[in-house]
């Protein structure tokens, strides 16, 4: 592979360093913060817009200091509004990694909130749950924070953004220092506030209780899928032999420290895991915790051996989880099931 000898982009600078940066292509110091604000806050990623900037420093911007260090190479759009796009990256030993990341609007008529973007935090993913497409291939590489970043500047060019969901490709527990990294710099840019931030684990326990002691910004959504052992071993591969009431006494933890709910996911594969048995394995499980549940039915992938849940088991589910003083709503999967990755966890959005 060759030396990648292309000019740094804006999120790969410190602000330290992007302040030295722009006074070298004849800025002043306050201009970093100006051109960060202007790029998250307002979506502006045409360097000759960025107007309240020297025309010196605009000129230069496209070949010394490039806005942005990937190139989108495709992008699907469902009738619902929803957008899919794939961000191609060079950097790293391993060459190109193409990233995706999905910008869902509100569904709300006359809303005026803004959308929810749901961002990857690795190429390829570890994990390898039986049913997510994105797990076949194993890791390719973690993301650098500014490719994180990166994700939620292309989707703020979309739209307003109110709300993000770490739950795209990866576990983000597993690249966890560029994913706090991003996360303060896309908090500070986009003024959006840790309740508006939901970050999704398989729930790895110790660094589920490292996390929690890290004063994070962000809501916990931990990835359940069964109450049973041995299916959770199966189906959670990354998990196999962590014990579920380890995963649960975490995530208590976690309640405990930072005085936020936990969401619990729960995919719903049909006729493996909404069968009347699991209903009430898992009500046993969640009884006695404030948490919520979400139920999300499976979207079948052609290469995956699951099914759809029917319409009359998800409901049934959720009504033995309700009757038994638990908070389940159903999230239906937003557009772009055919070509959904790892979406399987994007319905949470709304
Ligand atoms: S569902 Fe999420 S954690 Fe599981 S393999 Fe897919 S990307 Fe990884």
């Amino acid at each position: 592979m060759t030396e990648d000898t292309r000019p740094k982009s804006l999120y790969q600078y410190d602000p330290e360093g992007l302040q030295a940066r722009i006074v070298e292509l004849g800025g002043q110091k306050f201009h970093a913060k100006v051109l960060r604000k202007q790029v998250l806050e307002k979506g502006l990623l045409d360097a000759h817009g960025l107007t309240s900037l020297p025309a010196a420093l605009r000129e230069a911007l496209p070949t010394k200091l490039p806005l942005l260090a990937g190139q989108e190479n495709d992008r699907v759009v469902s009738k619902d509004g929803t957008i899919k796009f794939l961000t191609e990256f060079e950097r790293g030993l391993e060459g190109r990694v193409a990233i995706e990341t999905v910008h869902m609007p509100s569904l709300r008529k006359n809303s005026e909130r803004g959308a929810t973007i749901c961002v990857s935090t690795q190429a390829g993913c570890p994990v390898g749950c039986t049913f997510c497409a994105s797990g076949l291939g194993g890791l390719i590489r973690n993301l650098k924070a500014h490719e994180i970043v990166e994700q939620f500047v292309r989707a703020r060019a979309l739209g307003p953004i109110a709300r993000c969901v770490v739950m795209g490709i990866g576990e983000p527990l597993l690249n966890f220092a560029a994913v706090q990294e991003a996360l303060a710099t896309v908090r500070e840019g986009l003024d959006i506030g840790a309740r508006k931030i939901t970050v999704s684990s398989v729930g790895f326990p110790d660094r589920l209780r490292k996390a929690a002691d890290e004063n994070p910004r962000f809501d916990l959504a931990i990835s359940l899928h069964t109450p049973f052992q041995e299916q959770r071993d199966a189906l959670v591969p990354a998990m196999a032999g962590v014990p579920i009431e380890d995963v649960l006494a975490a995530g208590d933890y976690w309640f405990e420290k930072t005085g936020r709910e936990v969401t619990y996911e729960y995919v719903l594969l049909g006729e493996d895991t909404d069968t009347p048995e699991h209903a009430q394995a898992l009500a046993e499980c969640l009884q006695g915790r404030r948490a919520t549940i979400n139920l999300i039915p499976y979207n079948p992938s052609r290469d995956l051996p699951y099914q759809r849940p029917r319409t009359e088991a998800v409901e049934g589910f959720q009504r033995y989880l309700q009757d038994a003083g638990l908070v389940a709503p159903i999230r239906w999967s937003r557009g772009l099931q055919e070509s959904a990755a790892c979406g399987q966890l994007r319905a949470l959005s709304q």
